[in-house]
């Protein structure tokens, strides 16, 4: 990397930009805007952005216009236009009246078209795409002009009208600017403006048969809603030539300026739209929600709190030179958000059966479970305690390692909130695996302290086997086993084992029973959150993250 990221959270070097616009007089107002393109969800690379650009409109005095760039009806549809909506509502941001779509400023456009055709600054092309393609040149050779470069401003125009008017098949001609075939950026190599496509567009219906190219629309679109300051990603830094070129030959009402900063990138993450649409198109995952896809659709469903995307964003700030942040910024980010505000209660994965040998048949007793260690306003909740429980499989060991401390036989161990308890005995199957544990318990050691002052090495949590209730619960793992997945082949780097089903988990009755939609920690497992495929007689809990924290540990070790 050359350049830090940002070292001071909350400044970076545009925010400096637009200060010292401020002071200079330049702007009485700040104009931003979020320019997605409505062809797949919005994933966690434009959470940055639209922190960026909406952060500065609450941090100075100005606003932020959620713009769609509508362009191209082919790849673009209405569910995403609605979920993109959502996710910028989801993260916090709020645009109120300043929706916009770049298809609202087609006639403009068009218009604007025109008076470059009469300035003779655009011209109709009948070359094929390829043809197009293959006379452009290349880094280090000019592109060649083409054939129709010189046909006059009245035949243009015809041409030109008459694609507007439907009478020519897709790909038949384009309208193109004409700048210089020989410009060292290959942006201003005569670039298509118009493009033929009899095609249905979600907002103009059927009335265009001719679309914007992405280029011609976006610096007129940021110019006609008066944005001052034009935020995007360093891909578009080589476009932006072309953008002053037609704010330069074009009565535009404002001239907005851009700046470019560096894309998010993560690692074991593909934060690309193409990648993500196929991943759902074909099948590798469940849908654009689905909990393993770095979307905010998918992170909400996973129960990833706004806020911790807030805060990640924050942490990795604003640069100018492209990096690679390590995931587990992001995880530790959501475990801190949710270690403050998740409630505590129990819920045993892979469930061992135990039955308290010494604790009377028919009796059960209520033990208090505080729901936050550090919020006592959070309060308490009762669970029950009686002779069959379940502990965690993992929790017990016949013939333990030497550092196993958990439950093994004639081991004593604590159950959290209830007793010290030990193995008795163990009941096994026919192929010899351990089914379940006879244990008894010390009645003196209610609430979990001994008044001999006996210590226990290990803290278990467990449920009661008559009122706990089963659960699916799915855990997750990163969706590419390689840390830089291979974007243009990226299915040979899928990770194989990225959902894992727990189908026999058990929860609190109070989990099963609540509707709340905010993650909770299960002790000792991590954060779980009720998914939407949970039916009446089967809860479904998704794990949003583990506990362990592998990435403070290795930031503190440095
Ligand atoms: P993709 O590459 O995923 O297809 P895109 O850039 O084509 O994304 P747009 O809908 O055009 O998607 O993006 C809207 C805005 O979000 C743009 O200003 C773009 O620069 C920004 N953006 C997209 N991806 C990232 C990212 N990874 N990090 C930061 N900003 C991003
Ligand atoms: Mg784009």
């Amino acid at each position: 990397m050359t350049e830090p990221v940002a070292t001071e959270v909350g400044r970076d070097f545009i925010r400096d930009i637009i200060q010292a616009d401020l002071d200079q007089g330049k702007y009485r107002e700040i104009v931003t805007r979020f320019p997605p393109e409505p062809n797949g969800y919005l994933h966690i690379g434009h959470a940055k952005s639209i922190a960026l650009n909406f952060g500065i409109a609450q941090e100075f005095p100005g606003r932020c216009h959620l713009r769609f760039d509508d362009t191209n009806p082919v790849k673009e549809e209405q569910e995403y236009i609605d979920s993109i909506q959502a996710d910028v509502r989801w993260l916090g941001f709020d645009w109120g009246k300043n929706l916009f779509f770049a298809s609202d400023y087609f006639d403009r456009l068009y218009e604007w078209a025109e008076k470059l055709i009469g300035d003779g600054l655009a011209y109709v092309d009948d070359q094929t795409q390829e043809e197009i393609r293959l006379s452009r040149g290349t880094l280090t050779e000019p592109g060649k002009n083409s054939p129709f470069r010189d046909r006059s401003v009245e035949e243009n125009l015809d041409l030109f009208r008459r694609m507007k008017a439907g009478e020519f098949p897709n790909g038949a001609r384009v309208l193109r600017a004409k700048i210089d075939m020989a410009a060292g950026n290959i942006n201003l190599r005569d670039p298509v403006l118009y493009r033929i496509l009899h095609a249905h567009h979600p907002r103009t219906g059927t009335k265009w048969h001719i679309y914007p190219s992405y280029d011609y629309a976006h610096g007129q679109s940021d110019a006609i809603e008066g944005i001052t300051h034009s935020i995007c990603t360093l891909e578009f830094e080589d476009h932006r030539p072309l953008y002053d070129w037609f704010i330069e030959k074009l009565p535009v009402p404002s001239q907005p300026h851009q700046y470019e900063f560096a894309r998010l990138n993560l690692t074991y993450t593909l934060l690309s739209k193409r990648v993500l649409t196929q991943l759902v198109r074909d099948g590798h995952v469940a849908g654009w929600d689905d909990p393993r896809m770095p979307t905010m659709a998918g992170m909400r469903r996973r129960g990833v709190p706004p806020a911790a995307l807030r805060e990640f964003v924050k942490r990795i700030g604003v640069a100018k030179a492209n990096s690679v942040v390590d995931v587990g910024m992001l995880e530790f980010c959501i475990r801190e958000e949710l270690n403050r505000t998740a409630q505590r209660r129990m819920g045993v994965l892979r469930p061992l059966k135990v039955v308290i040998e010494n604790y009377p048949e028919g009796q059960t007793e209520e033990l208090e479970a505080i729901n936050h260690p550090d919020d006592p306003s959070a309060g308490t909740r009762k669970i029950t305690f009686g002779r069959e429980l379940y502990i965690e499989q993992d929790d017990f060991m016949e013939n333990p390692p030497k550092k196993f401390f958990r439950l093994s036989p004639g081991n004593e161990v604590r159950l959290r909130y209830a007793y010290f308890v030990k193995c008795t005995g163990v009941i096994k199957n026919d192929k010899g695996e351990v089914v379940e544990l006879r244990c008894s318990y010390d009645p003196a050691t209610k609430g979990g302290n001994a008044p001999d002052g006996r210590k226990v090495k290990a803290t278990m949590h467990w449920l009661p086997a008559a009122t706990s209730v089963p659960a699916e619960i799915r855990i997750y793992n990163q969706l590419f086993s390689n840390p830089s997945p291979d974007a243009s082949n990226f299915a040979v780097d899928l990770n194989p084992n990225s959902l894992e089903i727990l189908p026999d988990a058990r929860i609190e009755a109070s989990v099963a029973e609540s509707n709340a939609t905010e993650p909770m920690q299960f002790e000792r497992q991590g954060y779980f959150v009720r998914d939407k495929d949970s039916t009446p007689g089967k809860p479904v809990f998704s794990r949003t993250i583990g506990l362990r924290d592998t990435f403070a540990k290795e930031v503190a070790k440095g």
